[in-house]
């Protein structure tokens, strides 16, 4: 049976031609086994542009009691949610969270914090810079990564001048309807500043967001197009978990089909970038999470989410040693 016309063309990607936003919105009208047809692409796209497989863990260092109002965020202070909430983790805690997982073969590991960000003379930031110090003595080949909000440009060359390799800082959606989907407390403006502030510093970022919330299609590939135009260098998806309490409780789940088609076109549309599956792989993709990775993705979080659990280190490791068989690089 011949390609859908549409993925045909689309194998322009694996010659080194652009996909357009236009042609990346013509893809998402693909449906039934076609999606399998797309997958596939996006599988090669990956093997040739973005070969390498890398997964990461964060920690949690700061949780809840957020200022903000994100619609799908537990940590907002804005919703009833009853998670765990604490301040500023010891560095102690943050340094024994590092040493486990680097113990179990990981190399990226990401401090996280809950609130809108810091200003380079805030104490807790201070602390910060201390402990990824301390984190760069013990494991001196340990990605640091930190994803601690909106941050003043000073804030963001002292975090170049401490090791920061990559800062995550997600869009989240289109960003011209962020203020719709996502929050109206902060401006998308100052956490496209943080990025660029970042790069200038030499800060490698960590840029996507989540699948889910009630946006479109168009609204997806708006995002895709902003993390092309922004030339970030992950890209991170979350399939929304609806999380009980916050104003998007009531969201379904996504279908493993659309998720899949979201990160094939992600991978098409980006095509050497490295594209990470977040939260919600375990409940979203339930039986289906090798599709993503065949269908594009090459990281993904291991060891556990912000608020959720997720697959332990071990069983992501066997997983990915079977998924790897579906790979040409394999066979060298
Ligand atoms: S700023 Fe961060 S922690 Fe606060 S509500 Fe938004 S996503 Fe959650």
């Amino acid at each position: 049976m011949r390609l859908h016309p549409d993925i045909e063309r689309a194998y322009k990607v694996l010659d080194g031609e652009e996909l357009s936003e236009a042609e990346a919105l013509t893809l998402t009208g693909i449906s039934g086994c076609d999606i399998l047809d797309l997958v596939s692409l996006a599988n090669k796209v990956r093997d040739k542009f973005a070969p390498e497989i890398v997964p990461c863990s964060i920690i949690n260092a700061k949780s809840g009691v957020c200022s903000q109002n994100c619609k799908f965020c537990a940590q907002s202070g804005f919703h009833s949610t009853g998670i765990e909430t604490y301040e500023l983790l010891e560095p102690e805690k943050i340094i024994a969270g590092a040493r486990a997982v680097y113990n179990q073969g990981v190399r990226t590991y990401g401090i996280v914090t809950s609130g809108l960000g810091y200003e380079e003379t805030d104490p807790e930031f201070l602390r910060i810079l201390e402990c990824m110090d301390a984190l760069k003595k013990e494991f001196p080949d340990l990605h640091i990564c930190v994803s601690l909000g909106i941050l003043t440009e000073n804030a963001a060359r002292l975090l170049a001048e401490h090791g920061a390799y990559r800062y995550n800082m997600n869009l989240q959606t289109n960003p011209e309807r962020y203020a719709e989907l996502i929050s109206d407390t902060h401006s998308i403006v100052k956490k496209i500043q943080t990025i660029r502030s970042l790069q200038k510093y030499g800060v490698t970022i960590c840029c996507g967001g989540i699948f889910g919330l009630g946006e479109n299609w168009n609204d997806r590939i708006k995002m895709a197009q902003a993390c092309r135009d922004l030339n970030v260098d992950g890209i991170p998806l979350n399939v929304l978990l609806p999380i009980p309490g916050t104003p998007l409780e009531k969201r379904p789940i996504m279908e493993p089909s659309e998720v899949a088609k979201a990160f094939a076109i992600f991978r098409l549309m980006n095509p050497a970038k490295m594209i990470k599956f977040a939260a919600g792989r375990e409940t979203a993709m339930k039986d289906f999470q090798g599709l993503l990775m065949l269908g594009g993705m090459n990281s993904m979080i291991t060891g556990g989410y912000l608020t959720t659990r997720g697959r332990s280190v071990e069983e992501d490791r066997v997983f990915l040693a079977h998924l790897a068989l579906f790979t040409d690089h394999a066979k060298h």
